[in-house]
């Protein structure tokens, strides 16, 4: 039985991709198996294997070992063009994941899941999202495609990027040095983001 299992989650995982966070899944489709996370809102266990409850996007905590699927139905939605103003709540390998706040000057009355791609974070070449963006930081983006409730964020633009962000050693608001990086005044720390030229002029 236990080697009829194992050879089922291997021809799982042959046949379909593992689900990353930003990914879109439908429901019953096979996300990972209960010893690497606990299922959670959007998700299901059934015999130790973990399924997507709903359609959505997947968001994964790999600190927390936890795996969600973020609905697609939403309540009325960002257009692309918007301006989109949130906080950044994951940063991986190609995506940077924001949970956006307000659209121009309205507020959404529960946040809903934005992601900026690598290359949708600055003409100039931007190598890893963590070079731009860290966790916690507040961005002003453009809505430039949505699909389901998921939205597309981009800081391509001078108007765009981060306009509010903390010294990762020491939590005391970064003040900008450069067109490219912070600085905290506090502990001296030196932080590289893709900045707009609103940082700290935009209220949050
Ligand atoms: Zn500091």
């Amino acid at each position: 039985m236990k080697e009829k299992n194992s050879v089922k989650k291997r021809w799982l995982r042959m046949v379909k991709p593992k689900p990353k966070t930003g990914s879109f899944v439908l429901p019953g489709d096979w996300l990972g198996v209960i010893e690497e996370f606990t299922p959670n809102e959007g998700t299901y266990e059934e015999k130790g294997e973990v399924y997507a409850a709903n359609a959505g996007m997947v968001l994964i905590d790999k600190m927390e070992r936890r795996v969600r699927v973020v609905p697609v139905e939403a309540p009325p939605f960002p257009k692309k063009g918007d301006v989109a103003l949130g906080m950044i709540v994951k940063t991986g390998k190609a995506l940077s994941i924001v949970s956006v706040a307000r659209i121009g000057g309205r507020f959404l009355s529960s946040p809903c899941s934005g992601v900026i791609h690598v290359s949708q974070i600055s003409n100039e070449f931007v190598v890893k999202p963590t070079d731009a963006f860290k966790t916690g930081d507040i961005v002003k983006a453009k809505v430039i495609d949505r699909r389901g409730d998921l939205i597309q964020l981009s800081t391509i633009g001078k108007k765009f990027g981060v306009v509010h962000a903390f010294c990762s050693k020491c939590g005391t608001m970064l003040i900008p040095k450069n067109e490219k990086s912070l600085i905290c005044h506090n502990c001296g720390n030196e932080e590289k983001r893709k900045i707009s030229v609103d940082y700290g002029k935009t209220k949050i």
